[in-house]
């Protein structure tokens, strides 16, 4: 995407924009692509199923909605004041889902990088792609 945008604002517009190219997942990918990653997509065959998978990396790459996932201490996260007693149970029910699968992932030798919709942008991009080329194990949540 150019950079008609500061990275604040973008991410706040694709936010905005379901589906189609500007889909965060498709950011993310886009720019693996780029710098020369070479991946697959959705392997039904890992825990989680995880968005992009890196075989010759052994890494996995979760693209999640800070809402949907609960991104500790965003603004997006957080249980809505209504009806209360539907959505606590199912958060905490994908929250738990999300550990039990990383743990999976981790435990099968998979590295697991979970970027989170509100962050993404160059900067957090760019750390990926490092983190992923230099096979660091800190799974980014900063
Ligand atoms: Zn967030």
């Amino acid at each position: 995407m150019a950079d008609k945008f500061g990275t604040e604002v973008r991410s706040r517009i694709m936010r905005q924009i379901k589906g189609g190219d500007t889909k965060p997942e498709v950011m993310v990918r886009s720019c693996l692509h780029r710098a020369g990653l070479r991946f697959r997509l959705h392997r039904g065959d890992l825990p989680g199923r995880p968005d992009i998978v890196l075989p010759r990396r052994r890494a996995v790459i979760f693209v999640q909605g800070c809402f949907w996932h609960q991104h500790p201490g965003c603004k997006h996260s957080g249980i809505p004041l209504s009806n209360r007693r539907y959505w606590r149970p199912k958060l905490k029910r994908t929250i738990a889902r999300d550990k039990a699968n990383e743990q999976a992932l981790a435990e099968m030798g998979w590295r697991v990088y979970i970027v989170w919709e509100c962050e993404i942008g160059e900067k957090r991009l760019k750390r990926l792609v490092r983190q992923v080329k230099q096979g660091n194990r800190a799974r980014g949540s900063k």
